[in-house]
């Protein structure tokens, strides 16, 4: 049976964990949150008292942490230290290009095989095992690593060498950002102009304007039965998630020399909605910003 060690449980990586340990895999996990552990426990891993304990012995170590910093601490200090030599390393949190070629460089440099592999789902697809993975590493690796992602996905896509995962990830979320602001503000218009949104969503959902946002994640309730928009925006991908993923193409953009003024608009406009108290909202909840009403 396969050793995967799991770090970081939270909304993403429990579910995640889980599933690695209904593939009957030997999962040994930790987080610093106990009540998080207990959870992964009871759905079939292991406990470990520490990241080092955890990836000691383990093929594969998954890591699933909040941000750039938290993944080159734990990397430096536990998993490179107290990982198996060869062992497969797979970080799936989204993270800057930056901090993930620098870990990987480093990962290379004491003899490990590296991959970013940050996903496209939310919590729904982590618990159902149908994230998306876009991969960032050497293609010799590539097959070992889609093996080990295969219980938790529904495609695994590689991207490129490594950083190109998170490249491909603040590219895609993006767009996404973006587009859901132009469906929001065309709602709220037609709203001004006397045409019913249903009317609009069903006209629009057939012309140019239809966009994933708009037909798969309407931010307008009562279109998409499963759309965040129709539980008072509750759950989905929180708005704060959302800033963090624009402000980091906007450093990536920066640091590149690459023009990305609709991000840093969007960037903008989800700050203020953050700051208007949007920030644990679904993002598609910025059309109550449109409307003028508060979140
Ligand atoms: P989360 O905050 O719920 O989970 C992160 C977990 O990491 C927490 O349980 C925390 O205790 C743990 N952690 C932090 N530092 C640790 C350490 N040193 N050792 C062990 N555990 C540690 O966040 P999440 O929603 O699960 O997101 C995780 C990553 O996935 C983020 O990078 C996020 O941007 C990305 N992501 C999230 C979503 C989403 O919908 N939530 C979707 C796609 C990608």
């Amino acid at each position: 049976m396969a050793r995967v060690a799991f770090i970081g449980l939270g909304n993403m990586g429990g579910g995640m964990a889980a599933n690695q340990a209904k593939a009957a895999r030997d999962v040994v996990c930790y987080d610093l949150q106990a009540a998080a552990v207990e959870k992964a426990v009871a759905a079939g891993c292991s406990a470990a008292s520490s990241v080092a304990e955890a990836v000691t012995g383990a093929e594969a170590v998954i890591t699933m942490l909040p941000a750039g910093p938290h993944v080159r601490q734990v990397y430096a200090e536990q998993v490179f230290p107290h990982a198996a030599k060869g062992a497969l390393l797979i970080d799936c949190s989204t993270i800057d290009v930056d901090s993930a070629r620098a870990v990987a460089a480093e990962a290379r440099a004491k003899g490990f095989s590296f991959a970013d592999a940050p996903v496209s789902g939310g919590t729904a697809a982590a618990d159902g095992g149908t994230l998306a993975f876009m991969v960032g590493c050497d293609e010799a690796d590539f097959a070992a690593v889609e093996a080990i992602l295969q219980p938790m996905s529904r495609a695994t896509i590689r991207a490129g060498d490594h950083g190109t995962g998170q490249a491909a990830k603040i590219c895609n979320n993006m767009v996404l950002g973006a587009t859901m602001i132009a469906v929001c503000e065309a709602f709220a218009l037609a709203e001004k102009l006397g045409l019913e949104p249903d009317r609009f969503f069903e006209i629009a959902s057939k012309s140019s304007g239809q966009c994933w946002s708009l037909t798969s994640y309407c931010p307008w309730p009562g279109q998409v039965p499963a759309a965040p928009s129709n539980r008072n925006y509750e759950g989905g991908f929180a708005t704060a998630m959302m800033l963090k993923d624009l402000k980091l193409a906007q450093d990536a953009a920066a640091k590149a020399g690459a023009a990305a003024p609709l991000g840093a608009q969007a960037e903008g406009l989800y700050a203020l909605f953050e700051r208007l108290g949007g920030g644990s909202k679904d993002f598609s909840a910025i059309l109550e910003m449109f409307r003028g009403r508060a979140p």
